[in-house]
Protein backbone atom coordinates (compact mmCIF):
# COMPACT_ATOMS: atom_id res chain seq x y z
CA UNK A 1 0.00 0.00 0.00
CA UNK A 2 1.46 3.25 -0.83
CA UNK A 3 0.51 6.13 1.44
CA UNK A 4 0.93 9.95 0.76
CA UNK A 5 2.96 11.25 3.90
CA UNK A 6 1.08 13.60 6.15
CA UNK A 7 2.19 16.54 7.90
CA UNK A 8 3.92 15.76 10.89
CA UNK A 9 3.27 15.83 13.85
CA UNK A 10 -0.41 14.63 13.22
CA UNK A 11 -2.40 16.44 15.42
CA UNK A 12 -6.06 14.73 16.36
CA UNK A 13 -6.61 15.70 19.77
CA UNK A 14 -9.36 18.08 18.76
CA UNK A 15 -11.44 17.39 21.93
CA UNK A 16 -8.46 19.27 24.11
CA UNK A 17 -8.38 22.18 22.08
CA UNK A 18 -8.59 22.94 17.97
CA UNK A 19 -6.49 25.24 16.25
CA UNK A 20 -7.56 28.53 15.56
CA UNK A 21 -9.15 29.13 11.78
CA UNK A 22 -7.10 31.62 10.02
CA UNK A 23 -11.03 33.46 9.36
CA UNK A 24 -11.21 33.75 12.76
CA UNK A 25 -7.59 34.76 13.48
CA UNK A 26 -8.42 37.64 10.51
CA UNK A 27 -11.74 39.07 12.59
CA UNK A 28 -10.08 39.29 15.58
CA UNK A 29 -6.96 41.01 14.53
CA UNK A 30 -8.32 44.33 14.26
CA UNK A 31 -9.81 44.58 17.43
CA UNK A 32 -6.19 44.27 19.04
CA UNK A 33 -4.91 47.18 16.92
CA UNK A 34 -6.75 50.12 15.18
CA UNK A 35 -10.69 49.22 17.15
CA UNK A 36 -8.80 48.53 20.71
CA UNK A 37 -12.17 50.34 22.46
CA UNK A 38 -13.63 48.98 25.45
CA UNK A 39 -16.72 47.69 24.77
CA UNK A 40 -18.14 49.96 27.96
CA UNK A 41 -16.69 52.75 26.90
CA UNK A 42 -20.45 54.94 26.07
CA UNK A 43 -19.12 58.09 25.38
CA UNK A 44 -17.02 57.90 22.09
CA UNK A 45 -16.52 56.31 18.72
CA UNK A 46 -13.57 53.68 20.24
CA UNK A 47 -16.65 52.32 22.79
CA UNK A 48 -19.19 52.11 19.85
CA UNK A 49 -17.00 50.01 17.33
CA UNK A 50 -15.85 47.71 20.10
CA UNK A 51 -19.37 47.00 21.69
CA UNK A 52 -21.00 47.14 18.14
CA UNK A 53 -18.49 43.98 17.94
CA UNK A 54 -19.39 42.73 20.92
CA UNK A 55 -23.25 42.67 19.73
CA UNK A 56 -22.58 41.21 16.49
CA UNK A 57 -20.35 38.01 17.97
CA UNK A 58 -23.62 37.72 20.40
CA UNK A 59 -26.32 37.49 17.40
CA UNK A 60 -23.34 34.99 15.67
CA UNK A 61 -23.53 32.72 19.02
CA UNK A 62 -27.18 33.06 19.04
CA UNK A 63 -28.21 32.09 16.04
CA UNK A 64 -26.29 28.68 16.16
CA UNK A 65 -27.91 27.71 19.19
CA UNK A 66 -31.43 29.16 18.38
CA UNK A 67 -30.99 31.62 21.28
CA UNK A 68 -31.65 35.45 21.52
CA UNK A 69 -28.61 37.96 21.52
CA UNK A 70 -29.71 39.13 25.21
CA UNK A 71 -29.55 35.23 26.19
CA UNK A 72 -25.78 35.06 25.76
CA UNK A 73 -23.53 35.81 28.86
CA UNK A 74 -19.72 36.43 27.70
CA UNK A 75 -17.10 34.31 30.39
CA UNK A 76 -13.39 33.13 29.82
CA UNK A 77 -14.44 29.54 29.19
CA UNK A 78 -16.64 27.04 29.49
CA UNK A 79 -15.58 26.35 33.32
CA UNK A 80 -16.29 29.94 33.95
CA UNK A 81 -19.86 29.19 32.55
CA UNK A 82 -20.30 25.77 34.64
CA UNK A 83 -19.08 27.21 37.89
CA UNK A 84 -21.57 30.66 37.09
CA UNK A 85 -24.57 28.32 36.24
CA UNK A 86 -24.10 25.49 39.28
CA UNK A 87 -22.60 28.16 41.89
CA UNK A 88 -25.20 30.79 40.79
CA UNK A 89 -28.43 28.72 40.54
CA UNK A 90 -27.89 26.96 44.03
CA UNK A 91 -27.41 30.69 45.58
CA UNK A 92 -30.38 31.87 44.10
CA UNK A 93 -32.57 29.10 44.56
CA UNK A 94 -30.99 28.37 48.02
CA UNK A 95 -34.80 28.96 49.80
CA UNK A 96 -36.65 26.47 47.03
CA UNK A 97 -34.18 23.23 47.25
CA UNK A 98 -30.83 22.39 47.40
CA UNK A 99 -30.43 19.43 45.27
CA UNK A 100 -28.41 19.09 41.71
CA UNK A 101 -28.60 16.66 39.87
CA UNK A 102 -26.16 15.53 37.16
CA UNK A 103 -23.94 12.02 35.93
CA UNK A 104 -20.69 10.33 36.88
CA UNK A 105 -19.27 10.91 33.17
CA UNK A 106 -19.31 14.90 33.65
CA UNK A 107 -16.24 17.10 32.31
CA UNK A 108 -14.35 18.36 35.90
CA UNK A 109 -15.80 21.76 35.35
CA UNK A 110 -18.86 19.88 36.81
CA UNK A 111 -17.70 17.24 38.95
CA UNK A 112 -15.34 19.79 41.40
CA UNK A 113 -17.76 22.05 41.41
CA UNK A 114 -20.26 19.59 42.56
CA UNK A 115 -18.10 18.95 45.25
CA UNK A 116 -17.50 22.43 46.01
CA UNK A 117 -21.58 22.67 46.55
CA UNK A 118 -21.70 19.53 48.79
CA UNK A 119 -19.10 21.11 50.90
CA UNK A 120 -21.44 24.00 51.51
CA UNK A 121 -24.38 22.46 52.36
CA UNK A 122 -25.66 21.19 48.66
CA UNK A 123 -27.00 17.40 48.03
CA UNK A 124 -26.03 16.15 44.54
CA UNK A 125 -26.75 12.79 42.66
CA UNK A 126 -24.65 11.64 40.34
CA UNK A 127 -26.72 9.04 37.64
CA UNK A 128 -24.56 6.46 37.01
CA UNK A 129 -24.46 5.50 33.06
CA UNK A 130 -25.50 2.34 30.87
CA UNK A 131 -22.00 0.59 29.58
CA UNK A 132 -22.66 2.60 26.22
CA UNK A 133 -22.47 6.11 28.39
CA UNK A 134 -26.40 7.02 28.63
CA UNK A 135 -27.85 8.10 31.57
CA UNK A 136 -31.44 5.91 32.06
CA UNK A 137 -34.21 8.63 32.15
CA UNK A 138 -36.03 6.13 34.22
CA UNK A 139 -33.31 7.09 37.06
CA UNK A 140 -33.83 10.46 36.20
CA UNK A 141 -37.16 10.98 37.10
CA UNK A 142 -36.94 8.69 40.49
CA UNK A 143 -33.90 10.69 41.27
CA UNK A 144 -35.97 14.50 41.71
CA UNK A 145 -37.49 15.80 44.70
CA UNK A 146 -39.48 18.50 45.89
CA UNK A 147 -35.99 20.00 46.35
CA UNK A 148 -34.07 19.46 43.72
CA UNK A 149 -33.58 23.09 41.80
CA UNK A 150 -31.29 22.23 38.98
CA UNK A 151 -30.06 18.81 36.55
CA UNK A 152 -26.97 19.41 34.68
CA UNK A 153 -26.33 16.72 31.96
CA UNK A 154 -23.62 17.02 28.93
CA UNK A 155 -24.62 17.21 25.83
CA UNK A 156 -21.70 15.23 24.54
CA UNK A 157 -19.04 13.86 26.55
CA UNK A 158 -15.29 14.53 25.71
CA UNK A 159 -13.71 11.69 26.42
CA UNK A 160 -16.09 8.91 24.15
CA UNK A 161 -18.24 10.92 22.14
CA UNK A 162 -21.07 10.16 23.56
CA UNK A 163 -24.56 12.18 23.24
CA UNK A 164 -26.65 11.79 25.88
CA UNK A 165 -30.73 12.12 25.15
CA UNK A 166 -30.93 15.87 25.90
CA UNK A 167 -34.41 16.52 24.51
CA UNK A 168 -35.68 14.38 26.94
CA UNK A 169 -34.03 15.27 29.77
CA UNK A 170 -35.21 19.01 28.19
CA UNK A 171 -38.91 17.27 28.19
CA UNK A 172 -38.60 15.73 32.23
CA UNK A 173 -36.95 19.09 33.53
CA UNK A 174 -39.45 21.44 32.10
CA UNK A 175 -42.50 19.11 33.57
CA UNK A 176 -40.94 18.80 36.84
CA UNK A 177 -40.28 22.74 36.95
CA UNK A 178 -36.48 22.27 37.67
CA UNK A 179 -33.65 24.17 35.67
CA UNK A 180 -31.97 22.12 32.72
CA UNK A 181 -27.92 23.09 32.60
CA UNK A 182 -26.23 21.39 29.61
CA UNK A 183 -22.11 21.09 29.19
CA UNK A 184 -22.23 21.41 25.57
CA UNK A 185 -18.80 22.21 25.00
CA UNK A 186 -18.53 19.25 22.66
CA UNK A 187 -21.65 19.46 20.53
CA UNK A 188 -21.63 23.18 19.44
CA UNK A 189 -20.27 23.38 16.06
CA UNK A 190 -20.30 19.71 15.51
CA UNK A 191 -24.02 18.80 15.82
CA UNK A 192 -27.40 19.99 15.99
CA UNK A 193 -27.99 21.89 19.37
CA UNK A 194 -31.38 24.20 19.32
CA UNK A 195 -32.19 25.31 23.45
CA UNK A 196 -35.96 25.42 22.55
CA UNK A 197 -36.19 22.22 20.79
CA UNK A 198 -34.13 20.71 23.18
CA UNK A 199 -35.68 22.54 26.04
CA UNK A 200 -32.38 23.62 27.56
CA UNK A 201 -31.99 26.91 30.10
CA UNK A 202 -28.62 27.09 30.77
CA UNK A 203 -25.50 25.89 28.63
CA UNK A 204 -22.23 26.53 28.62
CA UNK A 205 -20.10 26.76 25.19
CA UNK A 206 -15.77 27.49 25.16
CA UNK A 207 -14.63 28.88 22.14
CA UNK A 208 -11.56 26.84 21.97
CA UNK A 209 -12.87 23.76 21.21
CA UNK A 210 -14.97 25.09 18.16
CA UNK A 211 -11.49 26.92 16.39
CA UNK A 212 -11.97 29.90 18.34
CA UNK A 213 -9.47 31.19 20.85
CA UNK A 214 -8.64 30.18 24.15
CA UNK A 215 -9.73 32.10 27.49
CA UNK A 216 -13.38 33.18 25.75
CA UNK A 217 -16.62 31.27 26.62
CA UNK A 218 -20.34 31.78 26.92
CA UNK A 219 -23.54 31.29 29.28
CA UNK A 220 -26.76 30.70 27.73
CA UNK A 221 -29.07 31.89 29.97
CA UNK A 222 -33.00 31.66 29.09
CA UNK A 223 -34.76 34.79 29.21
CA UNK A 224 -38.76 33.26 28.96
CA UNK A 225 -40.92 30.13 29.42
CA UNK A 226 -39.23 29.63 31.86
CA UNK A 227 -36.77 32.73 33.51
CA UNK A 228 -33.44 30.97 34.70
CA UNK A 229 -32.48 33.08 37.45
CA UNK A 230 -29.14 32.81 39.02
CA UNK A 231 -26.74 34.80 41.44
CA UNK A 232 -23.34 36.33 39.50
CA UNK A 233 -20.20 34.76 41.09
CA UNK A 234 -17.98 37.90 39.61
CA UNK A 235 -19.00 41.57 41.05
CA UNK A 236 -18.13 44.91 39.85
CA UNK A 237 -19.41 46.92 37.95
CA UNK A 238 -22.51 45.32 36.28
CA UNK A 239 -21.52 44.18 32.92
CA UNK A 240 -23.45 41.55 31.42
CA UNK A 241 -26.62 42.34 32.67
CA UNK A 242 -24.94 41.99 36.50
CA UNK A 243 -24.76 38.28 35.97
CA UNK A 244 -20.30 38.55 34.81
CA UNK A 245 -18.49 41.63 36.18
CA UNK A 246 -15.33 42.55 34.51
CA UNK A 247 -14.46 44.32 31.00
CA UNK A 248 -14.57 42.27 28.22
CA UNK A 249 -12.74 40.85 25.95
CA UNK A 250 -13.24 42.24 22.61
CA UNK A 251 -10.62 40.35 20.38
CA UNK A 252 -11.87 36.75 21.82
CA UNK A 253 -15.78 37.55 21.62
CA UNK A 254 -15.41 38.87 17.90
CA UNK A 255 -13.05 35.20 17.67
CA UNK A 256 -16.38 33.20 19.47
CA UNK A 257 -18.39 34.98 17.21
CA UNK A 258 -16.83 34.24 13.88
CA UNK A 259 -15.92 30.74 15.26
CA UNK A 260 -19.59 29.96 15.97
CA UNK A 261 -21.10 31.66 12.27
CA UNK A 262 -18.61 29.21 10.13
CA UNK A 263 -19.99 26.19 12.20
CA UNK A 264 -23.75 27.21 11.59
CA UNK A 265 -22.55 27.75 7.80
CA UNK A 266 -20.22 24.66 7.16
CA UNK A 267 -21.26 22.21 10.30
CA UNK A 268 -23.26 19.97 8.10
CA UNK A 269 -20.65 19.15 5.36
CA UNK A 270 -18.06 19.31 8.05
CA UNK A 271 -19.98 16.11 10.26
CA UNK A 272 -20.43 14.13 7.37
CA UNK A 273 -16.85 14.43 6.47
CA UNK A 274 -15.31 14.12 9.59
CA UNK A 275 -17.88 10.93 10.51
CA UNK A 276 -16.16 9.35 6.94
CA UNK A 277 -12.91 9.87 8.51
CA UNK A 278 -13.37 8.68 11.77
CA UNK A 279 -15.13 5.25 10.38
CA UNK A 280 -12.23 4.87 8.17
CA UNK A 281 -10.01 5.36 11.10
CA UNK A 282 -12.02 2.74 13.01
CA UNK A 283 -12.52 0.27 9.99
CA UNK A 284 -8.50 0.08 9.57
CA UNK A 285 -7.34 -0.36 12.57
CA UNK A 286 -10.10 -2.94 13.99
CA UNK A 287 -9.69 -4.74 10.42
CA UNK A 288 -5.89 -5.32 11.84
CA UNK A 289 -5.92 -5.56 15.16
CA UNK A 290 -7.49 -8.15 17.55
CA UNK A 291 -8.84 -7.61 21.02
CA UNK A 292 -10.11 -4.16 20.12
CA UNK A 293 -12.74 -2.49 21.84
CA UNK A 294 -14.55 0.87 21.44
CA UNK A 295 -16.03 2.79 24.55
CA UNK A 296 -19.45 3.83 24.77
CA UNK A 297 -22.35 3.77 21.92
CA UNK A 298 -21.66 4.19 18.16
CA UNK A 299 -24.88 5.50 17.43
CA UNK A 300 -24.93 8.35 19.27
CA UNK A 301 -21.84 10.01 19.21
CA UNK A 302 -20.29 13.29 17.88
CA UNK A 303 -18.71 12.66 14.14
CA UNK A 304 -15.46 13.18 15.56
CA UNK A 305 -14.93 11.02 18.27
CA UNK A 306 -13.03 7.34 18.51
CA UNK A 307 -12.30 5.99 22.07
CA UNK A 308 -10.76 2.64 21.63
CA UNK A 309 -9.53 -0.04 24.01
CA UNK A 310 -6.16 -2.17 22.95
CA UNK A 311 -6.25 -5.17 25.28
CA UNK A 312 -2.65 -6.02 26.42
CA UNK A 313 -0.97 -2.60 25.90
CA UNK A 314 -0.02 0.36 28.45
CA UNK A 315 -1.69 3.30 26.77
CA UNK A 316 1.20 5.52 27.69
CA UNK A 317 3.37 3.23 26.30
CA UNK A 318 1.62 2.96 23.54
CA UNK A 319 1.30 7.12 23.29
CA UNK A 320 5.45 6.83 23.48
CA UNK A 321 5.19 4.69 20.95
CA UNK A 322 3.42 6.74 18.64
CA UNK A 323 4.86 10.38 19.56
CA UNK A 324 4.72 12.10 16.03
CA UNK A 325 0.48 11.80 16.78
CA UNK A 326 -1.36 13.66 18.82
CA UNK A 327 -3.93 11.59 21.07
CA UNK A 328 -4.96 11.19 25.05
CA UNK A 329 -5.06 8.43 26.65
CA UNK A 330 -7.45 7.16 29.51
CA UNK A 331 -5.56 7.60 32.41
CA UNK A 332 -5.58 10.93 34.35
CA UNK A 333 -2.48 12.24 36.19
CA UNK A 334 -3.48 12.49 39.89
CA UNK A 335 -0.98 13.43 42.29
CA UNK A 336 1.53 10.26 42.10
CA UNK A 337 -0.60 7.83 40.69
CA UNK A 338 -2.35 7.30 37.38
CA UNK A 339 -5.91 6.99 37.59
CA UNK A 340 -7.92 5.23 35.14
CA UNK A 341 -10.45 7.78 33.11
CA UNK A 342 -13.84 8.40 35.50
CA UNK A 343 -15.51 8.14 32.57
CA UNK A 344 -14.62 5.06 31.41
CA UNK A 345 -14.45 3.42 35.05
CA UNK A 346 -18.33 4.72 35.08
CA UNK A 347 -18.94 2.48 31.77
CA UNK A 348 -18.31 -0.48 33.46
CA UNK A 349 -14.63 -0.80 31.51
CA UNK A 350 -12.03 -2.90 33.86
CA UNK A 351 -9.27 -0.71 35.22
CA UNK A 352 -6.97 -2.79 32.93
CA UNK A 353 -8.71 -1.96 29.64
CA UNK A 354 -9.16 1.62 30.61
CA UNK A 355 -5.48 2.36 30.84
CA UNK A 356 -5.04 0.67 27.54
CA UNK A 357 -7.46 2.95 26.14
CA UNK A 358 -7.00 5.85 23.54
CA UNK A 359 -9.20 8.86 22.57
CA UNK A 360 -9.07 10.40 19.18
CA UNK A 361 -10.35 13.43 18.31
CA UNK A 362 -10.56 14.71 14.29
CA UNK A 363 -11.16 17.96 13.37
CA UNK A 364 -11.39 20.50 10.36
CA UNK A 365 -7.89 20.42 9.72
CA UNK A 366 -7.15 16.56 9.35
CA UNK A 367 -6.97 14.86 5.87
CA UNK A 368 -7.49 11.16 4.84
CA UNK A 369 -3.32 11.02 4.44
CA UNK A 370 -3.56 12.00 8.38
CA UNK A 371 -5.97 9.22 9.04
CA UNK A 372 -4.30 6.47 6.76
CA UNK A 373 -1.01 7.09 8.63
CA UNK A 374 -2.11 7.59 12.65
CA UNK A 375 -4.05 3.45 11.65
CA UNK A 376 -0.75 2.34 10.34
CA UNK A 377 0.96 3.73 13.33
CA UNK A 378 -1.29 2.43 15.84
CA UNK A 379 -1.64 -0.85 14.07
CA UNK A 380 1.69 -1.57 13.97
CA UNK A 381 3.02 -0.07 17.63
CA UNK A 382 0.17 -2.02 19.32
CA UNK A 383 1.55 -5.35 17.75
CA UNK A 384 4.58 -4.85 19.02
CA UNK A 385 3.93 -3.81 22.72
CA UNK A 386 1.94 -6.81 22.54
CA UNK A 387 4.42 -8.78 21.38
CA UNK A 388 6.85 -7.85 24.45
CA UNK A 389 3.84 -8.16 26.51
CA UNK A 390 3.54 -11.48 28.72
CA UNK A 391 0.80 -10.67 30.16
CA UNK A 392 -0.99 -10.18 26.74
CA UNK A 393 0.43 -13.64 25.50
CA UNK A 394 -0.86 -15.38 28.57
CA UNK A 395 -4.28 -14.04 28.16
CA UNK A 396 -4.30 -15.29 24.60
CA UNK A 397 -2.99 -18.68 25.68
CA UNK A 398 -5.76 -18.74 28.08
CA UNK A 399 -8.40 -17.69 25.98
CA UNK A 400 -10.86 -19.90 23.93
CA UNK A 401 -9.60 -21.45 20.54
CA UNK A 402 -11.97 -20.75 18.02
C1 LIG B 1 -12.83 21.73 27.48
C2 LIG B 1 -14.08 21.49 28.25
C3 LIG B 1 -14.47 22.32 29.30
C4 LIG B 1 -13.62 23.48 29.77
O1 LIG B 1 -13.65 24.53 28.86
P1 LIG B 1 -12.59 25.76 29.03
O2 LIG B 1 -13.09 26.78 28.08
O3 LIG B 1 -11.27 25.19 28.62
O4 LIG B 1 -12.63 26.20 30.43
C5 LIG B 1 -15.65 22.05 29.95
N1 LIG B 1 -16.42 21.01 29.58
C6 LIG B 1 -16.09 20.19 28.57
C7 LIG B 1 -17.00 19.07 28.19
C8 LIG B 1 -14.91 20.38 27.87
O5 LIG B 1 -14.57 19.56 26.89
Amino acid sequence: MTRMAPKLPVYMDNHATTQVDPRVLDAMLPYFTEKFGNAASRNHEFGWKAEEAVENARGQIARLINASPREIIFTSGATESDNLALKGVAEFHRAKGNHIITQATEHKAILDVCKRLQESGCEVTYLPVASDGRIHLDGLRRAITPKTILISIMYANNEIGVVQPIAEIGKIAKQAGVLFHTDAVQAIGKISVDVERDGIDLLSISAHKLYGPKGVGALYVRRKNPRAQLAPMIDGGGHERGLRSGTLNVPGIVGLGKACEICAKEMADESSRLAALRDKLKDAILSRLEDTTINGSLDHRLPNNLNLSFAGVEGDALLMGINDVAVSSGSACTSATLEPSHVLSALGVPEELAHSSIRFGLGRFNTPEDVDYVAARVVETVKRLRELSPLYEAAKSRAPQT
